[in-house]
């Protein structure tokens, strides 16, 4: 056996509602509800739905893994070439390319202290160390992350909007991290949730990859606000040699036939992601104002799911669960007296405002 692979934790994912029904003894999944994994509660633009649909009949065939079409579409829309780009399995996979090809023993990956756990878990599996810097407010401290870069930094990670947290950092803050990078680190900015954010708070970083900067990656998805979190597809974008380097380590098929259709499809449909963008401001305002009744205090957000401050964040969330409301309890992120909450529609906020209600009285 490998040691180091036994020592190494497994992601716990938002679970399915079938695997917490069940454990809960309840027959039917019917009416659960599930905010924990900050899904686009709108569903897929039906667009998208109508290309997996006119796709389904080619399964049969591989997938050309390199996403000749999409690459091409994508690349126009952001004004790039299809050079600057590279698919995934979900940016999850693209994350594993990351730890790959930078990292290694000896090395190391900086982090801020409440990022997205899986960049921890990559830096493990390839045997390099994390250092992770403090988040006073729960947000980016870009001069502590600069601090914390050694010799043997090759990555750091930002999380923009970051997960759990729902907080951000602005363009200028950004601007003059990028300037102060030492050359031997890879920024990487991942922006799983930038397109919920409002038009005129969302810095622009492509611009880099446009100027040919080598030192700067972005890392986006389509499952979030393209809501194709189970197509698993997701993309870098960064200068031509970094992306030759993770195409190295890409196996051949990694991006799926359906997925490709739909997320080129979804390029289509921005009024989509509007309305995605315009549901998540609402909620979180909605929710946000409710619970704040409540004596709950929550983490402004500019993504589609916020911390909220409970006491016993492990207590809640099974609270929330007895009454068929999924949600994260966030121990694991050292962040014990909270929990995330997923928004969604205006009737799903509602349903979990009046659960916080039942709760707290
Ligand atoms: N980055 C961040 C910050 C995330 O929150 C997530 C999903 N939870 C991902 C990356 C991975 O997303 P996916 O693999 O579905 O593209």
């Amino acid at each position: 056996w490998n040691e180091w692979v036994e020592n190494l934790k497994v992601y716990e994912p938002g679970r399915p509602i079938t695997e917490v029904a069940r454990e809960l003894g309840f027959d039917d999944v019917e009416d659960f509800l599930k905010l924990a994994s900050n899904e686009n509660e709108l569903g897929p633009s039906p667009k998208a739905v109508e290309a997996i649909r006119n796709q389904a009949a080619g399964v049969y065939r591989y997938p050309d893994g390199g996403c000749f079409y999409l690459k091409r579409k994508l690349a126009a829309k952001l004004d790039l070439t299809p050079e600057h780009l590279l698919f995934g399995n979900g940016s999850n996979e693209l994350i594993v390319f990351l730890g790959h090809v930078f990292l290694g023993p000896g090395l190391n990956l900086v982090t801020g202290e409440c990022a997205f756990a899986v960049y921890r878990l990559v830096a493990a599996l390839y045997r390099a160390g994390v250092v992770a810097a403090p988040m006073p407010d729960l947000t980016y401290d870009l001069d502590a992350l600069l601090e914390a870069v050694t010799p043997d930094t090759r990555l750091v990670a930002v999380c923009n909007p970051n997960n759990p947290t729902g907080t951000a950092v602005g363009q200028e803050d950004l601007d003059r991290f990028i300037e102060r990078l030492p050359g031997h680190c890879l920024a990487v900015f991942d922006e799983a949730y930038i397109e919920m954010m409002p038009e005129d708070r969302r810095p622009d970083l492509m611009r880099y990859v446009r100027e040919g900067r080598e030192n700067v990656l972005v890392l986006r998805t389509f499952s979030k606000a393209y809501g194709l979190a189970g197509l698993r597809i997701g993309y870098a974008a960064a200068a031509p040699a970094v992306i030759g380097l993770l195409n190295r380590v890409r196996q051949p098929f990694n991006v799926n036939v359906l997925a490709q259709a739909a997320a080129e499809a979804a390029l289509d449909d921005d009024a989509h992601v509007e309305r995605t963008r315009t549901l998540a401001a609402e909620g979180c305002r909605t929710v946000a104002a409710a619970l704040a009744e409540l004596g709950c205090e929550t983490v402004p957000s500019v993504a589609n799911f916020m911390l909220v401050r409970v006491g016993d964040g492990g207590k809640v969330f099974e609270q929330l669960q007895r009454r068929r409301i999924i949600v994260r309890p966030m121990g694991a992120y050292g962040l014990p007296d909270y929990v995330r909450v997923t928004v969604g529609t205006p009737e799903q906020n509602e349903r979990l405002i009046e659960a916080f209600r039942e709760i707290s009285e």
